[in-house]
């Protein structure tokens, strides 16, 4: 008899063990799988340790350990590395390794089991690029690297999954999932678009983000790491200055004349139209001449927030505490959620006061197509969106259309950005301001990447890029315009210096949601009690707790959400956490209750 000691493939709720043992008949290797029970299932299970079964231990215990249920291999079928890996990422993220173990074995099966555990290596050296987007991973030049990302189908990863181990699969691109293959012998990971959002995982808890699984991978395997963009993030800036990251930059290289429309003159000169005299003129001039325009949106719908003029009232989801927003669908004009989905026909009359005074405001990609239709009735309008085009295969369609000359206005949001167009003269953002008042730490550098971003899409220094905003005195704004990172960067810093945002400290963003608004905010309070109380008798100067204050979006999806921010400073800056500063953060964190999300490097505090 053997005791095992194991890690489910499954989040267990912390502060509770992590860890749990069994009995076993047989010896079974570290990386082994085994199905044990806990809380009445037999659940997914990667043997930690084996040890002699001793009576006396077992007598010191005062609990009685269960056999195990079923022995899957009694080889490896993990990498210790990949062990350690998983176990570093559950502690990052103050979750459980089982999460990442699960990733980085994504199959099962009895035979495929079988094969990972009799896989032998071989010593080719792999490579291996990772993209934000599957639209990015088909422009990726060059046609030798295999492509790995979660739409292909099962059978194929499977194999894939295999031919990594093997060794055989030597240049690899894939999306942020490829970074989790079992890897035989990496040598090399770039990150390429580093700054991009994608790079992040949004949908489900926990939000990791790659670049932290391939720095660990990097320490692990001693691979060589390198982050590329064209516009790197101001902690990856501040890294790379320091010689703690390998940054590659290629800085924008499209330098078009940059306006910036003033909409306040605009509306004292009576024109309330979405498009300023300046733009109306440019697009008329350019579209003569039969050079196309895109225009950016950040929003989408028609109309992005709908209100009674007479007693004010904003017509919010009941579900969820955010503006309804018009969209014009095959079935009607609508009024829609983003956030769940609620529908609702548009009426006019007023649900509060009665009124027949309900008006749409606010401006999405499908208003902007409306009033350019109206604008230049002979020209071919054509939509880039989540709603026009929800798959990467009609996205890629309008592209194709584009740059056949078959579209003159191409409207679009930010889905644009992985798709190479061929190059305008003329590209307007509609609003800059969507961003630029979002009372986020990331906001302005949010707003000098697409400012970048859109220039890109210009042809050269004769083109021209038109922003209009009720700004136009703003600080990035005006760097963003005139491609002065460097300087954009060193106020950034600054700011962020004084204010203590990232790299100055690790945000950990604890979020709260419940149907009972009163029950939400009670967890966060107790938790804030809590930490504040062993703040207090820890004299722990180190943390920083912020709220609870409601989340920016209060109500989602029939459950209010309140946030509380906590501040980390560690001892040592650099880009991933050093060991003893995670274990003080996590003794920390351990006083946190159970039910709370925890969202370590949120992409913004809201
Ligand atoms: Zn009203
Ligand atoms: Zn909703």
């Amino acid at each position: 008899m053997y005791i095992i000691d194991v890690a489910p493939l499954r989040r267990i709720p912390r502060p509770a063990p992590q860890l749990l043992s069994y009995l076993s008949q047989k010896k079974l290797e570290t990386g082994a799988l085994a199905k044990v029970p806990l809380r009445k299932k037999d659940v997914l299970a990667v043997v930690l340790g084996c040890r002699d079964f001793d009576k006396q231990e077992i007598k010191r215990a005062d609990f009685v350990l269960k056999p195990v249920s079923i022995i899957l291999t009694e080889s490896a079928v993990f990498a210790l590395w990949q062990l350690k890996l998983a176990f570093w990422l559950g502690e990052y993220y103050f979750t459980s390794p089982g999460v990442f173990l699960k990733m980085m074995l994504p199959f099962t099966g009895k035979k495929f089991l079988r094969l990972v555990a009799q896989n032998q290596k071989m010593a080719r050296r792999q490579q291996l690029w990772i993209v934000p987007t599957l639209a990015d991973l088909d422009r990726l030049p060059g046609q030798s690297k295999t492509a790995v990302h979660s739409s292909l189908k099962n059978s194929r990863l499977q194999e894939l999954w295999l031919k990594a181990q093997k060794g055989q699969l030597t240049k690899i691109a894939g999306t942020k999932i490829a970074a989790f293959l079992p890897w035989a012998n990496l040598r090399q990971i770039t990150i390429l678009k580093e700054s991009n959002a994608h790079h992040r995982s949004w949908d489900q808890y926990p939000h990791w983000r790659v670049h932290e699984v391939v720095f660990k991978i990097a320490r692990l395997l001693k691979t060589s790491v390198a982050l590329e963009s064209s516009l790197p993030s101001v902690e990856t800036f501040y890294y790379a200055k320091n010689k703690q990251i390998n940054l590659k930059t290629s800085w924008p290289r499209k330098n078009p004349t940059v306006k910036i429309i003033d909409q306040r003159q605009e509306l004292s000169r009576k024109n309330a139209s979405i498009f300023s005299r300046d733009l109306q003129g440019a697009i008329s001039h350019h579209l003569k001449k039969k050079f196309p325009v895109i225009l950016f949106n950040l929003r989408r719908g028609a109309a992005t927030f709908i209100l009674c003029r007479r007693c004010g009232l904003t017509v919010l989801c009941p579900n969820c505490e955010v503006s309804l927003v018009r969209h014009n669908t095959r079935r009607g004009d609508l009024w829609l959620c983003h956030h769940c989905g609620f529908s609702k026909t548009p009426t006019k009359i007023c649900p509060e006061c009665g009124a027949d005074q309900i008006r749409e405001f606010g401006v999405g990609t499908q208003k902007v197509e409306a009033v350019a239709k109206i604008f230049w009735p002979q020209a071919r309008v054509a939509r880039l969106d989540s709603d026009a085009t929800p798959t990467l295969a009609r996205q890629q369609e309008i592209v194709r259309r584009f740059n056949r000359d078959q579209i003159d206005i191409l409207i679009a949001t930010p889905v644009i950005f992985s798709h190479l167009l061929k190059p305008v003269v003329l590209a307007a953002i509609i609003s800059a301001d969507t961003i630029l008042n979002l009372p986020d730490f990331r906001s302005s550098e949010r707003l000098f990447k697409i400012i970048s971003l859109a220039k890109n899409f210009t042809k050269d220094e004769k083109s021209f890029l038109l922003i209009q905003t009720f700004n136009k005195d703003d600080r990035t704004l005006r760097l963003a315009a005139g491609s002065r990172y460097q300087k954009f960067y060193q106020g950034e810093l600054q700011a962020r210096k004084i204010l203590d945002y990232p790299p100055f400290c690790q945000i950990i963003k604890v979020t709260s949601r419940h149907q009972d608004a009163q029950k939400a905010i009670a967890l966060l309070k107790a938790a804030q009690v809590k930490l504040s109380a062993a703040q207090k008798q820890q004299k722990l100067t180190d943390f920083t707790i912020f709220g609870p204050l409601p989340g920016f979006i209060p109500k989602e999806r029939g459950r209010y959400i309140y946030n509380l921010v906590i501040k980390f400073k560690p001892s040592r800056k650099r880009p991933i956490l050093g060991s003893q500063d995670l274990r003080r953060r996590n003794e920390f964190l351990n006083y946190l209750p159970q039910g709370v999300l925890v969202d370590v490097d949120p992409e913004s505090i809201l």
